[in-house]
């Protein structure tokens, strides 16, 4: 480390105090790897701020040396957009005030450090509701989901997280605050300066405060799941319910057979509720603000027509709270039963919703071709035409050798998702694992524009460099 690098970190020791710092190797070890386990980092410092001037000041001393930052939330991410490469840490979590809910403008004001189930229980404490919800809800902070725009299982209905954002305060590279905090719903006043920071991954700006928009919170339920004989009748089925459940359909997901077979064998209390194992399992759930509204009839007309059509061989329907918990659970598991399973090769795709039983049978003849014995874990966000095309490993193999193929297998499902109208990156962003993707992949002439914005906003390439746009000196070696 340089001697104007060393004096950077001790002027922002001493500005932050004690509790706003550590070098402490046993704390800083979580913070190197990501979720998955593929990427290791180095870190010569943690920092914690307590507010946006803390934030400012750490980063005017950083950008001043030339010593550069990650912004870290609760680090659940999986592109490995938080794992750092020498440079120090910036952990919002001291950030982690409920400013102000209010009923009426229907908005909260948070820090970025909030934990996004704290996010979604004072909205709820309020008689109100936030709807971004993950399987990580319990440690991603509000500032991670912002910055990687994170979906979910309510995009269907409610947007992802960049249309639930009204304002946003930001800290640039260079520490220049910018205070975008308000509660507008219509403001057509120029450029809409918060969606540049949202879904950038910490590559433009430290989020460090946000504005969120509240909706009335959902009275009445009707969660069923139903057993589909193939991928086109499963997204027949889920036409059948948009029809006819309307704006009430909340979400809809798919899970493969397989992928309901490792959630029923390696997470406590999975069950398939059906007497016989099903080709392919659709979950839906309707919500309304209406306590009186009979969903559950609904549901249950619905899906007996789509029996009676052939759609769907087997339907059940949430009865209890319990019950409703069970379906979501088995839904929830796949990623950790998977984990559990042996080496996976993870995609995050997208591709125009009619098309997305073509991609799946598409998809799994290429993947079996390349590679004989794979196992295809398609599950995801059917609503949303996001499938998670997750591939465990062959029974048997070596785990190590199995997974370098990653690359290998990305690139042909990535160019399948592509020539079909697809996205490469539908949910989780880029961070580090996909920045190769980006030249490849990216449409029209994105990566240049998005280079231009990243020159003007970060000149010195001092804010999480190397993640989501490839750059000169970044280069973290994959773990696997
Ligand atoms: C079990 C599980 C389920 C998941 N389900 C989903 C899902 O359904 N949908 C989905 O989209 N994702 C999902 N994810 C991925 C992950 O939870 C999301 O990407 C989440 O939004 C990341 O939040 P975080 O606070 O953990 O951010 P981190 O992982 O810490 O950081 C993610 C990126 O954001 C940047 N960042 C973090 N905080 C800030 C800030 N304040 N300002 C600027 N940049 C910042 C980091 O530098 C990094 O690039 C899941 C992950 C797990 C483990």
């Amino acid at each position: 480390m340089s001697k104007n690098a060393e004096q950077a970190l001790g002027e922002i020791k001493s500005l932050l105090g004690p509790k706003g710092w550590t070098d402490d190797e046993k704390k800083l070890a979580p913070r190197l790897v990501e979720e998955r386990g593929l990427f290791k980092g180095s870190s010569p410092l943690l920092v914690m701020p307590a507010n946006t001037d803390e934030v400012s000041s750490v980063m005017k001393i950083a950008f001043t040396a030339n010593v550069s930052v990650v912004p870290q939330g609760g680090n659940t991410g999986v592109v490995g957009g938080g794992v750092p490469n020498g440079e120090i840490i910036l952990s919002l979590e001291r950030m982690n005030n409920i400013e102000d809910v209010n009923p009426i403008d229907m908005s909260m004001t948070v820090g970025a450090g909030c934990i996004l189930a704290n996010v979604q229980a004072a909205a709820a404490d309020a008689g109100t509701y936030f709807p971004l919800s993950l399987g990580s809800e319990g440690s991603c902070q509000i500032g991670g989901n912002l910055s990687t725009n994170a979906g979910g299982v309510q995009v269907f209905r409610y947007g992802n997280a960049r249309e639930l954002v009204l304002g946003l305060e930001a800290v640039m590279a260079n520490g220049h605050i910018w205070n975008g905090l308000q509660s507008l719903r219509k403001d057509n006043s120029g450029y809409d300066l918060k969606q540049l920071f949202i879904g950038s991954e910490g590559t433009l700006g430290v989020i460090t405060r946000a504005t969120l928009r509240l909706f009335p919170a959902p009275n009445a339920y009707a969660t069923a799941l139903a057993g589909c004989t193939s991928y086109e009748d499963a997204l027949k089925l889920f036409l059948h319910a948009r029809a006819n459940i309307g704006e009430q359909l909340s979400a809809v997901e798919v899970m493969d057979s397989f992928a309901i077979e490792l959630a029923v064998r390696h997470i406590p209390n999975c069950h398939d509720p059906f007497n016989e194992k099903q080709n392919v399992y659709v979950l839906l759930e309707a919500t309304s603000t209406n306590p009186n509204a009979a969903l559950g009839d609904l549901m249950e007309k619905v899906l007996s027509e789509a029996m009676d059509n052939g759609l769907a061989v087997d339907v059940v329907i949430a009865q209890s709270e319990s019950q409703r918990e069970g379906l979501w659970r088995l839904r929830d598991g796949i990623p950790e039963a998977q984990k559990k399973e042996g080496g996976s090769i993870k995609h995050d795709i997208s591709v125009p919703i009619s098309k997305v039983p073509e991609f799946i049978s598409r998809a799994t003849e290429l993947v079996k071709k390349e590679i004989p014995g794979v196992r295809p874990v398609p599950f995801g966000h059917l609503g949303d035409g996001n499938i998670h095309f997750n591939l465990t490993q062959p029974e048997n193999a070596d785990k190590q050798e199995y997974l370098s193929n990653w690359g290998r297998i990305n690139a042909l499902v990535h160019d399948l998702a592509i020539n079909m109208g697809g996205s490469f990156s539908a949910e989780h962003g880029i961070g580090l694992l996909k920045v190769g993707d980006m030249n490849n992949f990216k449409r029209g002439d994105g990566v240049a524009l998005m280079t231009q914005l990243k020159k003007a906003l970060d000149p010195k390439n001092t804010l999480n460099p190397g993640k989501v746009l490839d750059s000169p000196g970044a280069g973290l070696a994959k773990n696997d």
